[in-house]
């Protein structure tokens, strides 16, 4: 029972995190909690080092929040999406995550489109100002969606008039990177961070055993559906539950948009979890793999072999692939099926 209601609580928090608390004499830990980028975070880092190394890793997200917020008239993409056209100089982390976004874009077939930004306007997620926009606004509104016509020359980013970027999808898995970075530069060696879900980890737990990351059950997001043990990897989930509103014709319509017609995705998945050493690349293909539905996923998948993933599909089965398989237990009810590479 005990051990049932530590898994409740975690939703996506770190379930050693439980058990980390009695450990608190044997091992100098630290924690710290931010609100950036629309979201709650907490870090965690083990060792002598750990509160210094803590503290330049929130000053870390606090000058990626603010380059890369869509609203803070200072930030590099509220100059690109008011550049009328014209090129602008962005700071060299803003250059890399449009670069990964458009070699992301291009691998999953456009599922992953940075410019859809007018689109998240006009449903009015950007503002929590929910509507369900008419078919025409909609096919009108994606005449300036297209990530290929972004240019990106060096850190001097050009697109054409209109368009609107919204570095969403992938902002969490490039900061979990860089407060990895910044951990190990400070001797850090055993960490894990929650960006608002999105975990990330370094090294194994400080008494050598992996990480258990918990991963939430889509249809009763405040539990899990099981548990992952990892170490060095980020395990990001993308889900239908995470934002979303109730339209007046009673339907759900959640944030992952569909790029080929502007409406929320349609494609089976209720929720998709990425794991690989990478947050950017992690970050990116669970929104995009979301996007593109169960068979593209997979195909994905078998033509990579930097990630392993877990999709769960809206008549509540579980595909995971086999390279994670054996570090999963499944807690729920659902059917799992291991996907091979064949
Ligand atoms: P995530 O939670 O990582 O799946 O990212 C979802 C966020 O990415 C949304 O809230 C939007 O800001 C943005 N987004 C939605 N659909 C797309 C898409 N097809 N391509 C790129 N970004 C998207
Ligand atoms: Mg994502």
């Amino acid at each position: 029972m005990k051990k049932f209601l530590c898994l409740a609580a975690a939703a996506l928090l770190v379930f050693s995190g439980c058990r980390a608390e009695n450990k608190k004499s044997e091992n100098s830990q630290a924690s710290k909690d931010v609100f950036a980028m629309d979201t709650y975070m907490n870090l965690k880092a083990y060792g002598e080092n750990s509160e210094a190394a803590l503290e330049a890793a929130a000053d870390e997200i606090t000058y990626l929040d603010e380059l890369l917020s869509v609203t803070n008239n200072n930030s590099d993409i509220w100059k690109i999406n008011n550049s009328a056209g014209n090129s602008v100089s962005v700071n060299n982390d803003t250059a890399e995550i449009i670069k990964k976004a458009i070699e992301i874009g291009d691998k999953t077939n456009g599922a992953l489109d940075i410019t859809i930004y007018p689109i998240l306007k006009e449903w009015g997620f950007t503002a929590d100002d929910h509507k369900i926009p008419d078919k025409e606004t909609l096919a009108m509104l994606l005449e300036n969606v297209d990530y290929q016509r972004i240019k990106l020359d060096g850190s001097i980013v050009t697109v054409p008039e209109n368009y609107q970027l919204d570095l969403g999808a992938l902002a969490k898995g490039y900061t979990s990177d860089k407060i990895m970075e910044i951990l190990r530069n400070n001797n850090v060696e055993s960490a894990v961070v929650s960006l608002g879900g999105n975990v990330q980890t370094l090294g194994r737990k400080p008494d050598g055993s992996l990480w258990k990351i918990a991963v939430t059950d889509p249809f009763s997001p405040n539990s899990a559906m099981g548990i992952i043990e990892i170490e060095n990897k980020a395990v990001i989930t993308s889900g239908n539950y995470e934002r979303y509103f109730i339209g007046e014709d009673g339907k759900i319509y959640h944030h992952i948009i569909d790029p080929a017609d502007g409406y929320p995705a349609d494609n089976g998945l209720v929720s998709v979890t990425i794991i690989g050493e990478s947050g950017i690349m992690c970050d990116a293909l669970s929104t995009a793999l979301f996007v593109s539905g169960i068979e593209n996923a997979i195909d994905h998948w078998r033509k990579n072999n930097d990630f392993d993933m877990i999709l769960i599909t809206d008549e509540k089965e579980i595909f995971i692939t086999e390279g994670i398989a054996d570090n999963f237990e499944n807690v729920s009810e659902m059917n799992m099926e291991v996907v091979t590479k064949e």
